[in-house]
């Protein structure tokens, strides 16, 4: 039952690139990126640890596959150059824009 405790964060949030409203994840994964412009925000150390105190926009710069969890876009943070894979949204509300994710080169 240990997942349940990140049901509170999965919250919808504004995007910081776009400014869209970015609604929740309804795929039992948490969203951390803007699935109109994929832009981020450098909020964690480790994937969903909510750890960093940087809190600036993160750019997606590309994408890489990984065996066993599929394509994962790169983000890269324009404040400290943090990299961070994460994986897409494919599924549920507003998937991750597929044009975007095309347009992207692979790493
Ligand atoms: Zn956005
Ligand atoms: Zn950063």
């Amino acid at each position: 039952m240990g997942a349940r405790s990140r049901q509170a964060e999965n919250t919808g949030f504004a995007c910081v690139h776009c400014t869209a409203p970015v609604p929740a994840n309804t795929d039992g994964h948490y969203r951390n990126h803007c699935p109109f412009c994929l832009w981020s925000l450098h909020v964690d150390e480790l994937p969903g640890d909510r750890a960093s105190e940087c809190r600036q926009p993160m750019e997606p710069i590309g994408l890489v596959e990984k065996s066993g969890k599929g394509w994962q876009v790169v983000h890269r943070c324009t404040a400290c150059g943090h990299r961070q894979p994460n994986r897409l949204v494919r599924d549920g509300e507003s998937p991750d824009d597929l044009d975007l994710v095309l347009g992207l080169p692979w790493l």
